[in-house]
């Protein structure tokens, strides 16, 4: 098997991204939760959100725990999908949600095994895979991540696109080892290799790879069922998130087991399908972006009509994606001169 692997962009863009971000929010894939502190927002010119706000958004979730194969569960409840494995060396965490659920999460593992926390790997920066960082990293649990990760993790990130900042976490929530290209655990009789892709949903993506049990976890390069979030601010692209689907594809069978960073568990079959989707709605918007058409003519002419009831998208949110592709495919204007 190969796991192509390419040097990692470098952070350049993060300086000017800090600079005037003045909301402190919490970029994330889910809209429906509030955003981290009292000044989040939303939506630039919305309310803050209060602190009482958010924890009873988290009161009512729920940890749902799924085995997948060969010691490995994912576990659903808020935010980004959690892979763990366990076994005779302890539990190996993927991604931890929001701060609010580390108890539930913890739980949830417990319900799984005797033995500690590890490691926890973050498949990302984005604050509904991270948030948990702080809370199990004062617990001495090991945080595992691409070298971009740890670099975002040290400053608030701001997202021009949608308004919001992710905000930084303290020394005990960013990742302890990190790596550029590639990084193998050996625990639980398996052979886990996490491997960083080119910038894609972020320019941080790790895929994991249990070699084993022939389950990957996709990190947020997959969404099962819906269309992805790119976080083009962070070096994502459409042609990323499809080359990042691409590599995974070569080394699945269809046995495979493939858990997405948002929706069900999927398949070789799904990832498939989403890829395909992504392709097919990138090559219609590329010849629109090539004919210089503003973003506004490119929503009007649909471009995703054919796969909007597949992906369970309204106009809203087909309209938000279309946007978010299009400025992944247009470079920002030059600054104006004085
Ligand atoms: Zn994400």
């Amino acid at each position: 098997m190969s796991h192509r692997r390419t040097p990692s962009r470098s952070l350049l863009i993060v300086g000017c991204m800090i600079a005037g971000s003045a909301a402190i929010a919490f970029a994330h894939d889910d809209p429906a939760v509030p955003a981290r502190g009292a000044l989040a927002q939303a939506q630039p010119g919305t309310p803050a959100t209060a602190p009482a706000a958010q924890s009873a958004v988290f009161d009512t979730v729920q940890i749902r725990t799924q085995p997948v194969a060969g010691g490995i569960y994912v576990l659903f409840g808020r935010g980004g999908n959690i892979g763990v494995s366990v076994g005779d060396d302890g539990a190996f965490l993927i991604d931890d949600q929001f701060a609010p659920l580390t108890d539930k999460i913890k739980a949830a593992v417990t319900a799984l095994t005797d033995k500690p926390i590890r490691f926890l790997l973050n498949t990302h920066y984005h604050g509904d895979h991270v948030g948990g960082n702080e809370n199990l990293g004062r617990q001495w649990v090991p945080i595992v991540a691409q070298d971009n990760v740890r670099k975002r993790l040290a400053f608030d990130q701001y997202n021009p696109t949608t308004g919001r900042t992710t905000a930084a976490l303290a020394p005990a929530g960013r990742p302890v080892i990190t790596f550029r290209d590639t990084i193998t655990f050996h625990m639980n009789g398996d052979s886990v290799i996490v491997f960083h892709v080119a910038p894609a949903h972020t320019d941080g993506d790790a895929i994991v790879h249990f070699t084993r049990a022939n389950v990957v976890h996709m990190g947020d390069c997959f969404f099962n069922g819906r269309y992805p979030v790119i976080d083009v601010n962070a070096g994502g692209s459409i042609d990323g998130m499809i080359a990042a689907e691409d590599v995974a594809l070569r080394f699945m069978n269809d046995s495979t087991r493939v858990i997405p960073g948002h929706g069900p568990l999927g398949d070789k079959a799904a990832l498939k399908a989403a890829r395909d989707m992504l392709a097919g709605i990138r090559d219609r918007i590329r010849p629109m972006v090539k004919a210089k058409k503003t973003a506004d003519e490119v929503v009007l002419a649909r471009p995703t009509a054919d796969w909007d009831a597949k992906a369970s998208a309204d106009t809203a949110t087909a309209a938000r994606f279309v946007r978010v592709v299009y400025a992944g495919m247009t470079p920002p204007a030059p600054p104006a001169k004085r």
